[in-house]
């Protein structure tokens, strides 16, 4: 067997056998390409509206020019680098595009991605006070810092987790620990989340039970009373604060009073609308009513995917739910701060709240206000506009930055080839969905960067694909 060498003294060994460590990269290097990274994002932000909202992408293409068998020795970096900022993140949906109106844009802010690279770079951890005290005291301030600004009671305490759809997931497992299994109540506008989220904590459908609408799609409260009465097993109701068809927020003070007289436990998904409340939005007043509330963050909180918080107002209850006790991880639990690991079912988790403690730093909750409140003009324009366009009727009118239309005469198919139309020129990516049976295509407003032209170019872009 050939002896090993020094590095630099046998020229013939790879490069993995010349380091000691066989991933280290010299600091220059690192510099070099780290300084490439931001550039690319930078010039990638600064001509996002040269692209298409939506990037389709080709499988074939992707898989042979990001795939073939595994890299056995090392490669060029940087090289794979460009490969990713030509290829790989430029073919799919651009939710930052200020025409990208569909589902929700995730318009991510600045700062907050610089929160992110940073709490990367020094790869933050926030499972406990002992293994990570400053990350989990910037995820504290900067939850206590959004509960304010939402209008929530001092003592709800929270966690960030990936998503709106595991904040929902984590509140129904902390209200079946705190309030037991029973039957659950929502309306068929609550987002699809729920019932999956229902359905993988062992829910049997028949426990999962749909409360009607209004004729503006919001829980219908006399009916919820009714059922709910009738019921000696309910033990949670779920509203919706900013539906995803079409921003509805449920009555939630009634909601609340209701699900106070019967004892159950009041999960308020708030995942796209509830940042609607930092804005003065009077319907997102009683909040504050809600057990537990799940809230997006990489919607309407301008952060890069992912993050979600989950608010829960009974002090205790995600740590009577899972608080976790291991031998190994003695010495790294604290007696007086909070351990995060056990709020969530989570244990190694990234210092997901740096970016959003960032944010809060560089724009103030001041600059969010303004931001969210543009989006919710800009919906209440987007009414007006299709209003005065001849051949387009508003369905729902702008509720919380989302507002829904149907172009006179279209069927359901018509609408579905305009938005399919209208993505693959380049002009807008938008929904199509239905409300009830009626056919509608809807536009997501909440991105600061989109413009009164940007409306007034994709209603006119609908109206003469129709025609055409
Ligand atoms: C987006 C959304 C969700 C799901 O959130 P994810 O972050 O995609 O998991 C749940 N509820 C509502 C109302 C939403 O708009």
């Amino acid at each position: 067997m050939q002896e090993r060498h020094p590095a630099g003294v046998n020229a013939s060994a790879t490069a993995l056998e010349l380091s000691a460590d066989p991933l280290g990269m010299p600091a220059d290097e690192m510099r070099r390409l780290g300084h490439l990274v931001v550039d690319r994002v930078i010039d990638h932000l600064e001509s996002l509206e040269r692209l298409a909202p939506v990037e389709a992408g080709d499988g074939r293409e992707l898989r042979a020019a990001l795939g073939g068998p595994a890299p056995q020795l090392p490669g060029d970096a940087e090289e794979s680098l460009e490969l990713l900022a030509d290829l790989a993140l430029v073919q799919m949906q651009h939710v930052s595009h200020p025409r990208y109106l569909a589902r929700v844009p995730g318009p991510a802010s600045f700062a907050a991605i610089l929160g992110d690279w940073m709490a990367t770079g020094f790869n933050g951890i926030a499972a406990s006070w002992g293994g990570g005290a400053g990350p989990t005291t910037v995820e504290l301030v900067a939850l206590g810092w959004l509960r304010e600004a939402l209008g929530l009671d001092a003592r709800t305490e929270g966690i960030l987790l990936s998503g709106g759809s595991m904040a929902s997931l984590v509140a129904l497992a902390t209200a079946r620990r705190t309030v037991g299994h029973g039957t659950v109540y929502l309306t068929d506008q609550a987002h699809s989340c729920i019932p999956r989220a229902l359905r993988t904590l062992g829910y049997a459908d028949d426990r999962i039970r749909i409360v009607p609408t209004d004729a503006d799609l919001r829980l219908d409260v006399a009916a919820l009373e009714e059922l709910v009465a009738a019921d000696p097993e309910a033990t949670i109701v779920v509203a919706t604060a900013g539906s995803t068809n079409t921003g509805t927020v449920d009555p939630l003070a009634a909601v609340a009073d209701v699900a106070e007289r019967h004892g159950l436990w009041l999960h308020v998904d708030g995942a796209y609308g509830a940042p609607a409340a930092i804005a003065g939005a009077p319907e997102l007043a009683d909040l504050h009513r809600a057990d537990s509330l799940a809230v997006d963050p990489h919607k309407w909180l301008f952060q890069p995917y992912d993050a979600g918080v989950l608010y829960v107002r009974r002090p205790g209850a995600l740590e009577r739910a899972f608080a976790l006790d291991a031998e190994y991880l003695t010495d790294v639990t604290s007696d007086d701060e909070p351990d995060l690991r056990d709020r969530t079912p989570e244990l190694s988790r990234r210092a997901r709240a740096v970016k959003l403690w960032l944010t809060f730093r560089a724009y103030g909750v001041e600059g969010l206000r303004r931001a969210i409140a543009g989006g919710i003009s800009l919906a209440e324009y987007a009414e007006d506009a299709i209003r005065a366009t001849p051949g387009l009727r508003v369905v729902t009118p702008a509720r919380h930055g989302v507002v829904t239309l149907a172009v006179d005469g279209a069927s359901h198919a018509e609408h579905l080839a305009i938005g399919r139309a209208l993505e693959a020129e380049g002009t807008a990516a938008l929904t199509t969905t239905t409300l009830h049976g009626t056919s509608v295509m809807r536009l997501c407003t909440i991105n600061p960067r989109a413009t009164e032209s940007d409306i007034d170019a994709v209603l006119e872009a609908i109206v003469l694909h129709y025609r055409g």
